[in-house]
């Protein structure tokens, strides 16, 4: 089943109380594509400027990750700087450059546009719509956005909601959305504009899958040593989309599963700066990861008490 991701290829410069990058490879399409691709080859639309360390990206074009929808334009490649408060729960944005991304208009190569699973990145949402518009029949439909979107294209982010299945946000951006501090009443209120499962992340405290008749929970896998939390929620939609294009289903029993693969790859993300969390992660290590969050979840039936 093939997947897409459209989103940011970025250089990422990051503070945190344990170190910092610059210019680093980062961006939603590089997080989702590097997590999804440990479960299913991943295909890419996006943008780069002429500045752009292509190599980096080339490198890992092994893993299964096929970058031909990465337009190169002529200009500076999309940049952003961030920094994390001490416990690394808050971040603040020093800067994005737009730069190549301001004028991109995603445009899917020959072939692309049968893609069954679509992963849209936090972009602005008349160029997620515009992407939506080329596809032919896509399966299953996930998007992201963020406070930028909800406050500054309201009404453009509302028509989207009405054409896609899930809607990955994190806790903030839900309720923000909605209006409603309370996270499953933000839920709800976005089930009932549209999508038919809402998935919000809660960084360290984990994620609700919730639809109309059921609500799952996942926990973050838990972790000694957090370098820098960029991109755990991309990389957990990778693991989430990666998942169930390689199953092919979207079964219930399939979409809690790939809750689990997508905690264990938003654990994996924020256990190195950038990307290199991901350094020496094969298939076995996630499945490893994914066994622990049995053991750390599973609940024996009790004995009746007499
Ligand atoms: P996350 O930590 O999951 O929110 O994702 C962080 C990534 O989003 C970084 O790698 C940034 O390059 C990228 N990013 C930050 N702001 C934007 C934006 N306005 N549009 C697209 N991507 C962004």
């Amino acid at each position: 089943m093939s997947l897409l991701v459209v989103g940011s290829v970025a250089l990422d410069s990051v503070y945190t109380p344990f170190g910092e990058t610059a210019d680093a490879l980062g961006g939603s399409a590089v997080y989702f594509s590097v997590a999804a691709s440990l479960l299913h080859p991943v295909r890419v639309v996006g943008v780069v400027g002429d500045d752009f360390p292509v190599p980096e990206l080339e490198r890992l074009s092994a893993a299964g990750i096929d970058w031909a929808g990465v337009e190169r334009a002529r200009g500076e490649s999309f940049r952003w700087k961030g920094k994390y408060s001490y416990d690394l729960q808050s971040r603040e944005t020093l800067e994005t450059r737009l730069g190549v991304f301001a004028d991109f208009r995603p445009k899917l190569p020959a072939g692309w546009q049968a893609a069954k699973y679509i992963f849209l990145g936090n972009i602005d949402p008349v160029l997620q719509l515009g992407v939506l518009e080329q596809m032919t029949a896509p399966r299953l439909v996930v998007c992201d956005t963020m406070n930028y979107w909800i406050q500054g294209k309201k009404a453009e982010l509302m028509a989207l909601l009405g054409r896609v299945d899930i809607l990955l946000v994190n806790d903030s951006e839900a309720r923000e959305l909605s209006g409603d501090w309370n996270i499953h009443r933000a839920g709800r209120w976005i089930l009932r504009h549209g999508p038919k499962m809402v998935v919000i992340k809660q960084g360290e405290y984990g994620a609700l899958l919730l639809e109309r008749e059921r609500t799952f929970y996942v926990p973050a896998y838990p972790l000694e040593e957090v370098f820098d939390p960029t991109g755990a929620g991309d990389a957990f939609a990778g693991g989430f989309m990666g998942y169930l294009a390689r199953v092919g289903s979207t079964d219930p029993g399939q979409l809690r599963r790939a809750m689990v693969y997508g905690s264990a790859m938003g654990g994996f993300a924020v256990q190195g700066f950038g990307i290199r969390g991901f350094e020496n992660i094969d298939y076995d290590a996630v499945q490893k990861r994914v066994g622990a969050f049995v053991e750390l979840t599973h609940v024996p039936s009790a004995e009746p008490i007499p």
